[in-house]
């Protein structure tokens, strides 16, 4: 077995950073006027942040987080050195702007390494193995699966659906399923959707669909470094005095004076933070939950209030116990394609680091934290008192790290697609001289969310020259 470094096989404390109160006084510094401000530093707000400033545009970039990023997480070892990506892993090998701004951002870069070891179907409801899995045909599978997707590549530019939305995007993914035979697709693309086979189709094809399958087939790229931080510490560079960790808008307004500016208030460590801004940039899950503070307005707060989200975790764990090069799949001979019951853990699976494994978790809707690790602990403790992983010297298992990247894949239900939920959605562009990028807007995957992004950028930038 080949676990390839791709998210598609391996398929984060969202990090809203008590900001002290007592730094809730204005800063005492002048208003900062910039073309563009951006909220989220992460795939899509470092990307519109560095292209928007080289193309000539003053950009502030307003990040919740220490660091840019977003579902970039990379661990280094203490002792090692050692940088261990146990958040977003590889990109896509054939779309242009992936390349350009790796090489913007001076990243070597090359094809995707793989590693290759023993994979262990066990269910870790029960720790017991599941012995005589018979793995599906996946490559028959994808090939039928990657016809039907064909018709659909516009959706990889974007929400781009034909009218009437055709019932394929709309059918739940197990209907889906059934009705092409495409079942062994379904243990390549499982992971991070919540309920996949309850899930309208359109979401799957979303971030599954030609182009990811081509880039199966042929390979992903990756950083030379292995160290996916390396993108987003240099972008940082690149931005340099551009960058506000720790921050989150307090709000945005239309300024009174009629002089064409948004305010935004941003809390950062500093203090109040006054922005007067030409266009805002907003890259941030539209949750109304995550946009307190923001001036929204009725359109905005009935569209964003029917996105629905799943929880989606990632961590690195030491003293499993589990034999060198081992992978341990979730597999649950009882649920229909062998899927694990969620919320649990998708996988183990080890990583360059020496004794440590990264565990993905999952569930239909978003878990407490705590619940979370002690249900992943819980399944590792059981892999011990089965013999699959051996009690070691060590101890019990430990996380080394932990993230959520909770909310995750927003999507609203197949009625509301069906009457042009994405067409009212893109139709809010420009409005208020405000624009959105970001996963709910297209597609979680880094490489698309560029070209997203990138293709965003003439209306973003147009009349600020
Ligand atoms: C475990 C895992 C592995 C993955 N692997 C890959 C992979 O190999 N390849 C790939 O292409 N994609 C991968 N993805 C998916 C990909 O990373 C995401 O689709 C992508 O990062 C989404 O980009 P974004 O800009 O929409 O959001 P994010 O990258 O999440 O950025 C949003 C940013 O906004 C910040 N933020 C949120 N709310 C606020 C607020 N209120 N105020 C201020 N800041 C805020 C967040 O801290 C974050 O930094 C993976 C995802 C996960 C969870």
């Amino acid at each position: 077995m080949v676990w390839s470094t791709s998210w598609l096989f391996h398929a984060i404390v969202t990090a809203s950073l008590a900001i002290g109160t007592a730094c809730s006084q204005p800063s005492g510094h002048e208003a900062i006027t910039r073309d563009v401000c951006i909220i989220g530093g992460g795939a899509s707000g470092t990307y519109a942040a560095v292209r928007l400033q080289d193309l000539g545009f003053s950009v502030t970039l307003i990040e919740q987080d220490d660091s840019l990023g977003g579902m970039v997480n990379t661990y280094t070892d203490p002792d090692g050195d050692i940088p261990i990506d146990y958040g977003v892993a590889d990109y896509r090998s054939n779309i242009s702007v992936v390349e350009s701004f790796l090489k913007r951002l001076d990243i070597a870069y090359g094809p995707s390494e793989s590693t290759e070891g023993t994979t262990v179907r066990a269910n870790l409801d029960t720790g017991q193995r599941v012995l005589n899995y018979t793995s599906p045909n996946a490559l028959d599978a994808l090939t039928r699966y990657g016809e039907v997707a064909a018709k659909y590549s516009e959706l990889e530019h974007g929400y781009y659906l034909p009218e009437p939305v055709p019932e394929d995007l709309l059918m739940p993914f197990g209907q889906f399923i059934e009705k092409y035979n495409v079942s062994g697709v379904i243990h390549v693309v499982y992971r991070s959707y919540g309920d996949i086979l309850h899930q309208p189709t359109l979401y799957v094809m979303k971030y599954f669909g030609a182009n990811a399958i081509y880039n199966l087939f042929n390979g992903f790229i990756g950083t030379k470094s292995q160290n996916n931080s390396e993108i987003y510490d240099k972008a940082a560079r690149v931005l340099s005095g551009n960058v506000m960790l720790h921050s989150h808008v307090v709000s945005t307004n239309m300024t009174a004076d009629g002089d064409g500016l948004i305010e935004i208030r941003v809390q950062s460590p500093l203090g109040l933070e006054i922005i007067r801004a030409r266009k805002l940039v907003i890259t941030i899950p539209p949750l109304i939950s995550n946009l307190d503070g923001f001036d929204l307005g009725n359109s905005e707060k009935t569209l964003f209030g029917q996105f629905q989200s799943v929880g989606y975790y990632t961590s690195l764990v030491q003293n499993t116990g589990l034999p060198a090069n081992t992978a341990v799949l979730n597999t649950n001979s009882n649920n229909l394609y062998d899927l694990p019951t969620l919320p649990s853990v998708y996988q183990i699976v080890p990583t360059k680091g020496t004794g440590l494994y990264q565990v993905e978790y999952g569930s239909p809707s978003p878990q407490p934290i705590e619940s979370v690790k002690s249900d992943i602990l819980a399944s590792i403790r059981r892999l011990k008192t089965t013999g699959i992983a051996n009690v070691t010297e060590d101890g019990e298992p430990q996380f080394v790290a932990f993230a959520s990247h909770t909310p995750f894949q927003l999507t609203v239900p197949a009625d509301a697609i069906k009457s042009g939920f994405y067409s009212k959605l893109y139709a809010l562009q420009g409005q208020k001289q405000t624009f959105y990028t970001g996963a709910a807007f297209h597609a979680y995957d880094s490489s698309l969310l560029w070209r997203f992004t990138e293709d965003l950028l003439p209306k973003i930038s147009s009349g600020l020259n």
